[in-house]
């Protein structure tokens, strides 16, 4: 069975076709600046990749229609006809507390989808256009949509309720949702994997470092709580994002700097985080090298970052009333032994000891810890498109 796997932005669209069940990747590349000029990549596995070319896409279909022109094409396709495509997933960032799990869209699933508009105003409206344009290009094709949020859906109130008013919950909505979802959830499944044991035994604490970070709590195989909230600014501080922070800070700033909130926002979004502290680099190879020159704004970046995770870690672990193995993936979490090792330091007392010989691993899913530690700690590469071509093809094999 193949999936084509769609993550649609508001100018791009990163697409995959893969099979779930060999987990072979057929093709896979990106269409951005849609709507600006057009610029697609396209890379079929074992043939000729097309980097960067010019190609018009005014909207969203163009893009998409080039993607499928590029997978039938005679010399550098990968199928013979779209008939080959037995269904699409499409990544959709907000759920709301109306989806708990993947579903098969339906008219009715697009309204719904919709009424989550307001939670991610950036986001949803560009994943819908993207399921439009495919549903027009590709009728007849089962389509899924895969929620960032949907994983989250089992936190308990205890973990999702903001101390507000509890009529801003009630009416506004306004509660943790928490995102990379989808990132969690799979690298749970390997986790119970490699550790040879069912995930509703495990009490797993989920590191998703990258330029977006969050930490999940997953008893179970169930997410019990998460470092994100109603917003992916909260938690960990990122790469350019704040994350948690004392919100009469807004006041104080805004009124200093004669800032309006759209500004002030837009600070913490994009002028924040590691970047924010260093001046230097949200990327954290750069932050790593200017640390080993010397530089004390990266090195403390890095500690403020790392100093975060260890503290999730510790309350996570409390939370659940123990801890089986700790995961780390994404970005940083795959290729930063730096940072792991900074992250556990000092957390021997809950059995969680990182071997640093085994801890050179990049980017391969491996065990690092210490022989006679008494929690797993797992290095453990993502994989988004195949969590949502896996959830696509059980719902449409029903
Ligand atoms: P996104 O949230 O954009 O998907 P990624 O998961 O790709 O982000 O993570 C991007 C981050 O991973 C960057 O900060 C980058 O510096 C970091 N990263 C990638 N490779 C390495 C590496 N070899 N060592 C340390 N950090 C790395």
């Amino acid at each position: 069975m193949n999936v084509l796997v769609i993550n649609a932005g508001s100018s791009s669209l990163k697409y995959q076709l893969l099979n779930p069940d060999t987990q072979e990747i057929l093709a896979k590349g990106l269409c951005e600046r849609i709507g600006i000029d057009g610029k697609f990549t396209y890379k079929p596995t074992g043939k000729t990749a097309v980097k960067a070319a010019d190609v018009a896409m005014p909207t969203h279909s163009e893009a998409i229609q080039t993607v499928l022109n590029a997978l039938v094409d005679k010399e550098n396709g990968v199928i013979a006809s779209m008939k080959e495509i037995d269904a699409v997933g499409h990544r959709v960032v907000h759920g709301g507390e109306k989806f708990a799990k993947s579903v098969r869209i339906t008219d009715e699933v697009m309204a719904t989808i919709e009424e989550c508009n307001p939670l991610a105003p950036l986001h949803n409206p560009a994943n819908i256009i993207g399921i439009r344009a495919c549903q027009q290009l590709m009728p007849g094709t089962p389509m899924v949509a895969v929620f960032d949020t949907a994983f989250h859906q089992t936190m308990p109130p205890v973990a999702y309720t903001y101390a507000l008013p509890y009529e801003y919950y009630e009416q506004d909505k306004v509660r943790r949702y928490g995102f990379h979802g989808t990132s969690h959830k799979y690298v749970s499944q390997r986790a119970a994997a490699m550790l040879g044991k069912p995930i509703e035994e495990l009490k797993l604490i989920s590191c998703h470092l990258g330029n977006g970070s969050s930490i999940t709590a997953i008893d179970g195989g169930k997410s019990v709580d998460t470092s994100m909230g109603f917003t992916p600014l909260a938690g960990l501080p990122m790469g350019t994002r704040a994350g948690d922070l004392d919100a009469g800070i807004l006041q104080y700033l805004m009124n200093k700097h004669g800032m309006n909130i759209d500004e002030m926002l837009n600070v913490l979004n994009k002028k924040s985080g590691v970047e924010g502290i260093s001046a230097i680099s949200s990327d954290f190879r750069d932050l790593e090298n200017a640390e080993a020159e010397g530089n004390q704004r990266a090195e403390l970046a890095l500690r403020v970052f790392d100093y975060s995770v260890k503290k999730y870690i510790g309350a996570y672990a409390a939370a659940m009333g123990g801890v089986d193995a700790v995961i780390f993936t994404a970005g940083v979490g795959e290729n930063g032994p730096e940072t792991r090792e900074s992250a556990c330091a000092g957390l021997e007392f809950l059995g969680i000891k990182i071997d640093p010989e085994k801890d050179k691993v990049r980017g391969k899913e491996m065990d690092v810890s210490a022989d006679d530690a008494k929690v797993r700690v797992l290095v453990i590469p993502t994989n988004e498109e195949l969590m949502i071509a896996m959830d696509t093809a059980a719902i449409v094999k029903g």
